[in-house]
């Protein structure tokens, strides 16, 4: 029998040769949000490599306030999985927690986006890399922060913490 090449085992396995450190943000406000994020951390360890995850925050919904609070942190890791088979999995993982969509920036059991993939860029239909919201929203940087604590992002742009208003969260120590 012949050896495969660590390349082709990758193909023959539809992932790439190429490991990325990838960034995920992670959301909830349904059915025990803490329990809901820790579950699909769990899961994403399954998937990911070295998973390291800030702490988890606490946040006041964005648009209708009619919902409770939204529990939100960001995950780190590596991935031999191309940024849309990762789309596909992480969809996956949300379907599993019985995440049904209701209104625009409605109540999520769990919503889990894409922050990052290596240093890459990207813009089509299902995916945009970096997250377009991601400089938008402190429930997103800040628990980055935790995890790049020079604010230099895989991208190379500088996250600047004093842009964020911070005192709309609450880290909770779970
Ligand atoms: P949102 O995250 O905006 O609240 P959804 O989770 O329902 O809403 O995502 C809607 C669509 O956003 C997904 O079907 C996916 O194709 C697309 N999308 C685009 N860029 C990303 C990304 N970086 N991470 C995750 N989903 C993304
Ligand atoms: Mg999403």
């Amino acid at each position: 029998m012949t050896l495969m090449s660590h390349q082709n085992v990758a193909l023959a396995e539809n992932r790439s040769a190429v490991t990325n450190q990838v960034f995920l943000a992670l959301g909830s406000n349904l059915n025990d949000p803490v329990a809901q994020i820790k579950q699909a951390v769990q899961s994403l360890s399954h998937i990911l490599r070295t998973v390291k995850c800030a702490h988890l925050y606490q946040s006041k919904p964005l648009g209708p306030q009619d919902q409770p609070d939204f529990i939100n942190t960001v995950i780190s890791g590596y991935t031999d999985l191309s940024p849309n088979d990762l789309l596909f999995t992480i969809q996956k993982i949300e379907t599993q927690q019985q995440r049904v969509k209701t209104r625009h920036w409605g109540p999520r059991t769990i919503d889990i986006d894409i922050l990052f993939y290596g240093d890459m860029r990207m813009e089509t239909a299902e995916l945009t890399i970096p997250h377009k919201e991601l400089f938008n929203r402190a429930f997103v940087t800040i628990p980055l922060l935790d995890l790049i604590p020079n604010g230099i992002t895989p991208t190379g742009d500088q996250i600047d913490r004093n842009r964020y208003d911070s005192s709309t969260l609450v880290r909770i120590d779970t």
